[in-house]
């Protein structure tokens, strides 16, 4: 299980993603883009989830 969330990017923003990593990683990299135009790659969104775990 993985979590992801914009605030811990600074994003003034409530959105969350939690479960498999690969669903995390595309649900996340899919909000940030179309929603602050920032585009992580799946490799740096991998890197942050192993980080944090
Ligand atoms: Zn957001």
């Amino acid at each position: 299980m993985a979590k992801l969330q914009c605030r811990d990017y600074g994003f003034d923003c409530d959105f969350v993603v939690e479960g498999e990593v690969e669903s995390v990683i595309t649900q996340f990299g899919n909000h940030t883009n179309d929603e602050h135009g920032i585009e992580y790659s799946k490799e740096a969104l991998m890197q942050i989830i192993l980080r944090k775990s």
